[in-house]
Protein backbone atom coordinates (compact mmCIF):
# COMPACT_ATOMS: atom_id res chain seq x y z
CA UNK A 1 0.00 0.00 0.00
CA UNK A 2 0.82 3.79 -0.67
CA UNK A 3 1.14 5.76 2.32
CA UNK A 4 -1.42 8.16 0.60
CA UNK A 5 -3.50 4.99 0.50
CA UNK A 6 -2.52 4.23 4.18
CA UNK A 7 -2.85 7.61 5.52
CA UNK A 8 -6.72 7.95 3.71
CA UNK A 9 -7.60 4.85 4.95
CA UNK A 10 -6.82 5.79 8.30
CA UNK A 11 -9.17 9.06 7.59
CA UNK A 12 -11.70 6.78 6.57
CA UNK A 13 -11.96 5.07 9.74
CA UNK A 14 -11.48 7.91 12.06
CA UNK A 15 -14.76 8.17 14.36
CA UNK A 16 -17.55 5.47 14.51
CA UNK A 17 -18.52 4.97 11.09
CA UNK A 18 -20.96 2.91 8.99
CA UNK A 19 -19.26 -0.04 6.98
CA UNK A 20 -20.58 -2.14 4.65
CA UNK A 21 -17.78 -5.26 3.89
CA UNK A 22 -18.73 -7.25 1.11
CA UNK A 23 -17.38 -10.48 -0.48
CA UNK A 24 -17.95 -11.85 -4.18
CA UNK A 25 -20.29 -14.15 -5.40
CA UNK A 26 -19.74 -17.64 -4.28
CA UNK A 27 -17.73 -16.76 -1.29
CA UNK A 28 -14.89 -19.05 -1.06
CA UNK A 29 -12.86 -19.45 1.99
CA UNK A 30 -10.50 -16.72 1.22
CA UNK A 31 -13.28 -14.22 0.53
CA UNK A 32 -15.17 -15.31 3.70
CA UNK A 33 -11.99 -15.57 6.13
CA UNK A 34 -10.79 -11.84 4.49
CA UNK A 35 -14.47 -10.05 5.28
CA UNK A 36 -14.94 -11.88 8.52
CA UNK A 37 -11.23 -11.09 9.92
CA UNK A 38 -11.93 -7.38 8.38
CA UNK A 39 -15.53 -7.29 10.41
CA UNK A 40 -14.04 -8.50 13.71
CA UNK A 41 -11.11 -6.08 13.79
CA UNK A 42 -13.71 -3.18 13.18
CA UNK A 43 -16.06 -4.26 15.40
CA UNK A 44 -13.39 -4.06 18.05
CA UNK A 45 -12.43 -0.61 16.73
CA UNK A 46 -16.20 0.69 17.67
CA UNK A 47 -17.52 0.70 14.15
CA UNK A 48 -20.82 -0.57 13.00
CA UNK A 49 -20.18 -3.24 10.71
CA UNK A 50 -22.43 -5.45 8.74
CA UNK A 51 -20.74 -7.98 6.33
CA UNK A 52 -23.26 -8.70 3.08
CA UNK A 53 -22.67 -11.67 0.71
CA UNK A 54 -24.16 -11.80 -2.50
CA UNK A 55 -25.49 -15.17 -1.99
CA UNK A 56 -25.28 -18.57 0.24
CA UNK A 57 -21.54 -20.18 0.71
CA UNK A 58 -20.77 -23.52 1.32
CA UNK A 59 -21.61 -25.45 4.50
CA UNK A 60 -17.21 -26.22 5.27
CA UNK A 61 -17.60 -22.58 5.84
CA UNK A 62 -19.77 -22.10 8.49
CA UNK A 63 -18.26 -23.21 11.38
CA UNK A 64 -16.17 -19.67 11.06
CA UNK A 65 -15.80 -17.55 14.00
CA UNK A 66 -19.48 -14.99 13.37
CA UNK A 67 -20.26 -16.29 10.05
CA UNK A 68 -23.86 -16.49 11.78
CA UNK A 69 -24.34 -12.15 11.71
CA UNK A 70 -23.51 -12.68 8.21
CA UNK A 71 -26.79 -11.07 5.96
CA UNK A 72 -27.05 -13.61 2.59
CA UNK A 73 -28.13 -10.27 0.12
CA UNK A 74 -30.37 -12.73 -2.14
CA UNK A 75 -32.35 -13.93 0.78
CA UNK A 76 -33.19 -10.02 1.96
CA UNK A 77 -31.95 -7.87 -0.47
CA UNK A 78 -34.34 -5.07 0.50
CA UNK A 79 -32.70 -5.12 4.24
CA UNK A 80 -29.22 -5.11 2.36
CA UNK A 81 -30.10 -2.38 0.77
CA UNK A 82 -30.65 0.08 3.26
CA UNK A 83 -27.04 -0.89 4.89
CA UNK A 84 -25.48 -0.27 1.45
CA UNK A 85 -27.51 2.99 0.91
CA UNK A 86 -26.70 4.21 4.55
CA UNK A 87 -22.82 3.46 4.49
CA UNK A 88 -20.13 5.46 4.98
CA UNK A 89 -17.25 2.94 3.63
CA UNK A 90 -17.92 0.19 1.38
CA UNK A 91 -14.80 -2.90 1.66
CA UNK A 92 -15.04 -4.82 -1.34
CA UNK A 93 -12.67 -8.30 -0.53
CA UNK A 94 -11.41 -11.04 -3.34
CA UNK A 95 -12.59 -9.15 -5.98
CA UNK A 96 -11.90 -6.29 -8.11
CA UNK A 97 -14.97 -5.41 -10.79
CA UNK A 98 -18.46 -5.02 -8.89
CA UNK A 99 -20.28 -7.12 -11.82
CA UNK A 100 -18.83 -9.67 -9.59
CA UNK A 101 -21.16 -8.88 -6.70
CA UNK A 102 -24.03 -10.78 -8.49
CA UNK A 103 -27.02 -9.00 -8.02
CA UNK A 104 -25.69 -6.45 -5.43
CA UNK A 105 -23.88 -4.62 -8.39
CA UNK A 106 -26.80 -2.03 -8.63
CA UNK A 107 -26.98 -0.81 -4.87
CA UNK A 108 -22.99 -1.23 -4.66
CA UNK A 109 -22.74 0.99 -8.06
CA UNK A 110 -25.58 3.60 -7.01
CA UNK A 111 -23.97 3.94 -3.24
CA UNK A 112 -22.28 6.89 -1.77
CA UNK A 113 -19.58 5.38 0.47
CA UNK A 114 -15.94 5.61 -0.24
CA UNK A 115 -14.90 2.04 -1.67
CA UNK A 116 -11.72 0.54 -0.41
CA UNK A 117 -10.70 -2.59 -2.19
CA UNK A 118 -8.18 -5.23 -0.77
CA UNK A 119 -7.53 -8.06 -4.01
CA UNK A 120 -5.47 -10.04 -5.63
CA UNK A 121 -7.13 -10.66 -9.14
CA UNK A 122 -5.91 -9.43 -12.08
CA UNK A 123 -7.09 -6.30 -13.80
CA UNK A 124 -9.20 -4.24 -11.30
CA UNK A 125 -11.22 -1.93 -11.81
CA UNK A 126 -11.13 1.78 -10.50
CA UNK A 127 -14.14 2.09 -8.87
CA UNK A 128 -12.86 2.17 -5.21
CA UNK A 129 -11.49 5.47 -3.60
CA UNK A 130 -8.73 3.26 -2.27
CA UNK A 131 -6.94 0.49 -4.98
CA UNK A 132 -4.91 -1.76 -2.70
CA UNK A 133 -4.44 -4.43 -5.20
CA UNK A 134 -1.68 -7.41 -5.39
CA UNK A 135 -1.48 -10.04 -7.90
CA UNK A 136 1.81 -11.67 -6.91
CA UNK A 137 -0.52 -12.60 -3.43
CA UNK A 138 -1.39 -15.64 -2.84
CA UNK A 139 -4.79 -14.90 -1.11
CA UNK A 140 -6.40 -11.93 -0.26
CA UNK A 141 -6.21 -13.11 3.75
CA UNK A 142 -2.64 -12.52 3.17
CA UNK A 143 -3.32 -9.09 1.57
CA UNK A 144 -5.74 -8.36 5.07
CA UNK A 145 -3.03 -9.29 7.59
CA UNK A 146 -0.48 -6.86 5.57
CA UNK A 147 -3.30 -4.15 5.55
CA UNK A 148 -4.01 -4.52 9.52
CA UNK A 149 -0.07 -3.99 9.81
CA UNK A 150 0.26 -1.20 7.37
CA UNK A 151 -2.99 0.61 9.66
CA UNK A 152 -0.61 -0.37 12.47
CA UNK A 153 -2.93 -2.91 14.24
CA UNK A 154 -1.16 -5.85 14.15
CA UNK A 155 -1.75 -6.49 17.99
CA UNK A 156 -5.49 -6.12 17.54
CA UNK A 157 -5.25 -9.63 15.86
CA UNK A 158 -7.24 -11.67 18.30
CA UNK A 159 -7.32 -15.48 17.83
CA UNK A 160 -10.56 -15.54 15.67
CA UNK A 161 -9.03 -13.02 13.32
CA UNK A 162 -5.90 -15.44 13.10
CA UNK A 163 -8.42 -17.85 12.42
CA UNK A 164 -10.18 -16.44 9.53
CA UNK A 165 -6.86 -15.66 7.77
CA UNK A 166 -5.31 -18.61 8.09
CA UNK A 167 -8.48 -20.30 7.02
CA UNK A 168 -8.52 -18.11 3.74
CA UNK A 169 -4.96 -18.27 3.21
CA UNK A 170 -4.91 -22.15 3.47
CA UNK A 171 -7.71 -22.49 1.19
CA UNK A 172 -6.49 -20.25 -1.68
CA UNK A 173 -2.84 -22.15 -1.77
CA UNK A 174 -4.43 -25.30 -2.06
CA UNK A 175 -2.49 -25.92 1.52
CA UNK A 176 0.23 -23.98 0.91
CA UNK A 177 1.89 -26.07 -2.31
CA UNK A 178 0.58 -23.24 -5.11
CA UNK A 179 3.29 -21.11 -6.30
CA UNK A 180 2.11 -17.72 -4.98
CA UNK A 181 3.27 -19.68 -2.12
CA UNK A 182 6.14 -17.30 -0.30
CA UNK A 183 8.03 -17.57 2.46
CA UNK A 184 6.80 -14.25 3.74
CA UNK A 185 3.22 -16.21 3.23
CA UNK A 186 4.73 -18.67 5.86
CA UNK A 187 6.04 -15.93 8.07
CA UNK A 188 2.42 -14.59 8.10
CA UNK A 189 1.31 -18.10 8.47
CA UNK A 190 3.33 -18.38 11.72
CA UNK A 191 2.41 -15.39 13.42
CA UNK A 192 -0.91 -16.26 12.82
CA UNK A 193 -0.56 -19.26 14.35
CA UNK A 194 1.65 -17.03 17.22
CA UNK A 195 -1.67 -14.85 17.81
CA UNK A 196 -3.78 -18.06 18.45
CA UNK A 197 -4.71 -19.96 14.92
CA UNK A 198 -5.55 -23.83 15.45
CA UNK A 199 -4.03 -25.19 12.31
CA UNK A 200 -5.34 -29.13 12.78
CA UNK A 201 -8.56 -28.15 14.00
CA UNK A 202 -9.22 -25.32 10.90
CA UNK A 203 -7.57 -28.49 8.38
CA UNK A 204 -10.40 -30.63 10.25
CA UNK A 205 -12.83 -28.27 10.05
CA UNK A 206 -12.09 -27.43 5.98
CA UNK A 207 -11.20 -30.85 4.74
CA UNK A 208 -12.66 -33.36 6.83
CA UNK A 209 -16.79 -32.71 7.07
CA UNK A 210 -17.19 -34.25 3.21
CA UNK A 211 -21.09 -35.94 3.49
CA UNK A 212 -21.18 -39.63 2.14
CA UNK A 213 -23.19 -38.24 -0.78
CA UNK A 214 -20.17 -35.81 -1.35
CA UNK A 215 -17.67 -38.42 -1.95
CA UNK A 216 -19.71 -40.23 -4.72
CA UNK A 217 -20.01 -37.14 -6.35
CA UNK A 218 -16.38 -36.99 -6.69
CA UNK A 219 -16.61 -40.78 -7.38
CA UNK A 220 -19.17 -39.75 -10.41
CA UNK A 221 -16.46 -36.94 -11.37
CA UNK A 222 -14.07 -38.97 -11.73
CA UNK A 223 -15.96 -41.49 -13.91
CA UNK A 224 -16.96 -38.61 -16.27
CA UNK A 225 -12.95 -37.36 -16.57
CA UNK A 226 -11.65 -37.57 -20.00
CA UNK A 227 -8.37 -36.27 -21.41
CA UNK A 228 -7.98 -34.51 -24.92
CA UNK A 229 -4.91 -36.44 -26.31
CA UNK A 230 -1.97 -34.33 -27.50
CA UNK A 231 -3.01 -31.06 -25.89
CA UNK A 232 -2.17 -32.02 -21.72
CA UNK A 233 -5.82 -31.24 -21.03
CA UNK A 234 -8.11 -32.94 -18.98
CA UNK A 235 -12.08 -32.27 -17.98
CA UNK A 236 -14.67 -33.08 -16.12
CA UNK A 237 -18.41 -32.98 -17.00
CA UNK A 238 -21.39 -32.77 -13.99
CA UNK A 239 -24.89 -32.73 -14.92
CA UNK A 240 -27.66 -31.16 -13.25
CA UNK A 241 -29.32 -35.14 -13.04
CA UNK A 242 -25.86 -36.12 -11.62
CA UNK A 243 -25.64 -33.66 -9.15
CA UNK A 244 -29.35 -33.80 -8.04
CA UNK A 245 -28.72 -38.23 -7.17
CA UNK A 246 -25.89 -37.42 -5.44
CA UNK A 247 -27.75 -35.13 -3.23
CA UNK A 248 -25.65 -31.77 -4.27
CA UNK A 249 -25.55 -28.89 -1.97
CA UNK A 250 -23.40 -25.67 -2.54
CA UNK A 251 -19.81 -25.88 -2.05
CA UNK A 252 -19.60 -30.15 -2.47
CA UNK A 253 -17.67 -29.38 -6.00
CA UNK A 254 -14.94 -27.55 -4.54
CA UNK A 255 -11.44 -28.70 -5.57
CA UNK A 256 -12.93 -31.53 -7.86
CA UNK A 257 -11.03 -29.48 -11.14
CA UNK A 258 -7.65 -30.16 -9.38
CA UNK A 259 -7.97 -34.13 -10.18
CA UNK A 260 -7.10 -33.12 -13.93
CA UNK A 261 -4.13 -31.56 -12.92
CA UNK A 262 -3.11 -34.64 -10.44
CA UNK A 263 -2.70 -36.68 -13.71
CA UNK A 264 0.88 -37.15 -14.69
CA UNK A 265 1.13 -34.35 -17.66
CA UNK A 266 -1.58 -32.29 -17.77
CA UNK A 267 -1.17 -28.74 -17.81
CA UNK A 268 -4.75 -27.74 -18.17
CA UNK A 269 -7.77 -29.03 -16.17
CA UNK A 270 -11.56 -27.74 -16.11
CA UNK A 271 -14.41 -28.64 -14.74
CA UNK A 272 -18.29 -27.74 -16.53
CA UNK A 273 -20.72 -27.96 -13.78
CA UNK A 274 -24.83 -27.84 -15.34
CA UNK A 275 -26.74 -25.25 -13.41
CA UNK A 276 -30.38 -25.58 -14.77
CA UNK A 277 -31.74 -23.46 -11.73
CA UNK A 278 -29.27 -20.37 -12.95
CA UNK A 279 -29.72 -22.12 -16.43
CA UNK A 280 -25.83 -21.62 -16.91
CA UNK A 281 -22.76 -24.07 -17.13
CA UNK A 282 -20.12 -22.66 -14.20
CA UNK A 283 -16.98 -23.59 -15.08
CA UNK A 284 -13.52 -23.62 -13.34
CA UNK A 285 -10.28 -23.80 -14.88
CA UNK A 286 -7.32 -24.57 -13.52
CA UNK A 287 -3.71 -25.11 -15.07
CA UNK A 288 0.48 -25.41 -14.26
CA UNK A 289 3.09 -23.27 -15.26
CA UNK A 290 2.56 -19.98 -17.77
CA UNK A 291 -0.59 -21.24 -19.71
CA UNK A 292 -2.86 -18.02 -18.07
CA UNK A 293 -6.41 -19.62 -17.57
CA UNK A 294 -7.40 -15.67 -16.79
CA UNK A 295 -6.85 -15.20 -20.34
CA UNK A 296 -9.14 -18.34 -21.91
CA UNK A 297 -11.81 -17.39 -19.05
CA UNK A 298 -12.00 -13.87 -19.96
CA UNK A 299 -11.87 -14.34 -23.59
CA UNK A 300 -14.37 -17.24 -24.35
CA UNK A 301 -16.00 -17.82 -21.07
CA UNK A 302 -17.17 -14.62 -19.57
CA UNK A 303 -14.89 -15.16 -16.59
CA UNK A 304 -11.64 -14.51 -14.91
CA UNK A 305 -9.20 -14.55 -12.02
CA UNK A 306 -5.54 -15.39 -11.74
CA UNK A 307 -3.31 -17.21 -14.05
CA UNK A 308 -3.64 -20.78 -12.80
CA UNK A 309 -6.91 -20.71 -11.44
CA UNK A 310 -9.81 -19.28 -12.60
CA UNK A 311 -13.53 -19.74 -13.37
CA UNK A 312 -16.03 -18.44 -15.71
CA UNK A 313 -19.77 -19.21 -17.11
CA UNK A 314 -22.21 -20.16 -20.49
CA UNK A 315 -25.55 -20.20 -21.77
CA UNK A 316 -25.09 -23.02 -24.15
CA UNK A 317 -25.87 -26.57 -22.82
CA UNK A 318 -23.53 -28.86 -20.72
CA UNK A 319 -22.75 -30.35 -24.26
CA UNK A 320 -22.46 -27.64 -26.05
CA UNK A 321 -20.27 -25.75 -23.81
CA UNK A 322 -17.69 -28.79 -23.93
CA UNK A 323 -17.32 -28.82 -27.51
CA UNK A 324 -16.86 -24.95 -27.69
CA UNK A 325 -14.21 -25.27 -25.11
CA UNK A 326 -12.63 -28.43 -27.00
CA UNK A 327 -12.73 -26.79 -30.07
CA UNK A 328 -10.94 -23.94 -28.87
CA UNK A 329 -8.27 -26.18 -27.73
CA UNK A 330 -6.32 -26.21 -31.17
CA UNK A 331 -5.78 -22.42 -31.01
CA UNK A 332 -3.54 -23.10 -27.73
CA UNK A 333 -1.39 -25.93 -29.50
CA UNK A 334 1.67 -24.08 -29.13
CA UNK A 335 1.39 -23.50 -25.33
CA UNK A 336 -0.62 -27.00 -24.98
CA UNK A 337 1.37 -29.76 -26.94
CA UNK A 338 4.92 -31.03 -25.81
P1 LIG B 1 -13.21 -21.22 -8.73
O1 LIG B 1 -12.93 -21.98 -9.97
O2 LIG B 1 -12.55 -21.83 -7.53
O3 LIG B 1 -14.65 -20.89 -8.54
O4 LIG B 1 -12.51 -19.81 -8.93
C1 LIG B 1 -11.14 -19.69 -9.25
C2 LIG B 1 -10.77 -18.23 -9.31
O5 LIG B 1 -11.42 -17.60 -10.41
C3 LIG B 1 -11.19 -17.45 -8.08
O6 LIG B 1 -10.17 -16.57 -7.75
C4 LIG B 1 -12.44 -16.73 -8.50
O7 LIG B 1 -12.58 -15.51 -7.84
C5 LIG B 1 -12.25 -16.54 -10.00
N1 LIG B 1 -13.54 -16.71 -10.69
C6 LIG B 1 -14.39 -17.77 -10.62
N2 LIG B 1 -15.47 -17.60 -11.40
C7 LIG B 1 -15.33 -16.38 -11.98
C8 LIG B 1 -16.12 -15.60 -12.89
O8 LIG B 1 -17.20 -16.01 -13.34
N3 LIG B 1 -15.64 -14.39 -13.25
C9 LIG B 1 -14.44 -13.91 -12.78
N4 LIG B 1 -14.04 -12.69 -13.19
N5 LIG B 1 -13.67 -14.60 -11.92
C10 LIG B 1 -14.09 -15.81 -11.52
MN1 LIG C 1 -8.83 -15.19 -3.22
Amino acid sequence: MTNKDISRVKELLEGNKKIVIVPHKGPDGDAMGSTLALKILLEHLDHYVQLIAPNDYPNFLKWMPYQDEVLIYDRDPKKCDDYIAEADVIFTLDFNHLSRAGEMYKPLKGAKASFIMIDHHQQPDDYAEVTYSDVSMCSTCQMVYHFIENIGLDEKITPQIATCLYTGIMTDTGSFRYRSTTSLTHRVIADLIDKGADNTSIHENIFDTSSYGQLQLLGCALQNLKVVEGLRTAYITLSQEELDRHNFKKGDTEGFVNYGLSLEGIVFAAIFIENEAEKIVKISFRSKGTFSVNDFARRYFDGGGHINAAGGKSDLSLQETVDKFISILPTYKKNLAL
